[in-house]
């Protein structure tokens, strides 16, 4: 057993972690689903030494929070995984899984108290390690194509009204041009590298491909949810747009 980081979780210890990679602290939280049937299971299964899966938090749709591992020790949470070039994102988080059923259990909406439990720990965790809001992540944002949680109905937005992440209105979908795969050339290449400077793996080579169809529904699904398709139209390049042009980093 160990004393909670969050005041006000209930402490259920998983086996599942180790040691920070040359004792980094964590400056970044990436949220998941569980994509399990019920929260219990996937507690459960976070528990289980041969799962070798954990997370630090779990948060139950009623808004109950447990403490699985120690925020000082590194969680297995977010597997081969990469965000501004690092790949040890385990090393680098606090990882949060929310019980929802997810993808294959037809993505139930978030109730209203889980997701007041979710922002009261983020701003809890965000607090005491100083983590900046853009780097307050979807799984799916760090293991684009491999993972698509915490899924497109997450209330990012609710979030965000609570000074939680890192957001704009996305962009109104209308016509006109757009990339997608198979495209090649100078646009595709600025895209690729609007996406790589915000944090996503992309290599910048000017060719619309797989991996750049990935990182954009990836995008999408956290920025512009409306439509995850992969296909960059101009509201999801414009999306984009004014979200790097209101990045903290660049100082405005
Ligand atoms: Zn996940």
């Amino acid at each position: 057993m160990f004393d909670p980081d969050f005041a006000g979780a209930d402490v259920v210890p998983s086996p599942n972690h180790g040691g920070r990679r040359e004792g980094r602290s964590p400056d970044m939280i990436v949220l998941h689903y569980t994509g399990m049937p019920t929260a219990d299971a996937a507690l459960d299964w976070l528990c289980r030494p041969e799962s070798e899966v954990s997370s630090h938090y779990m948060v139950y749709e009623d808004g109950r929070i447990v403490q699985l591992v120690p925020e000082s020790r590194r969680a297995w949470h977010a597997g081969k995984s990469s965000w501004m070039g690092e790949i040890d994102i385990n090393s680098a988080s606090i990882g949060i899984e929310i019980a929802n059923p997810g993808h294959p259990g037809g993505l139930p909406p978030f109730p209203e108290k889980q997701i007041a439990a979710v922002v009261e720990l983020c701003q809890d965790c965000g607090a005491r390690w100083q983590i900046a809001p853009e780097r307050v992540l979807a799984h799916s944002d760090v293991a684009p194509i491999r993972k698509v949680d915490p899924g497109e109905n997450f209330p990012w937005a609710a979030l965000h009204a609570a000074g939680v992440g890192h957001l704009v209105e996305p962009a109104p979908i209308t016509g006109g041009r757009f990339f997608q795969r198979g495209d090649s050339g100078q646009p595709v290449e600025a895209l690729q590298s609007m996406l790589a400077y915000y944090g996503y793996a992309l290599d910048i080579h000017g060719e619309f491909d797989a991996r750049t169809e990935g990182v954009v529904a990836a995008f999408q699904r956290h920025f512009r949810p409306e439509k995850v398709d992969g296909v960059a139209d101009s509201s999801t390049i414009d999306t984009l747009h004014r979200l790097l042009t209101s990045l903290p980093r660049l100082g405005s």
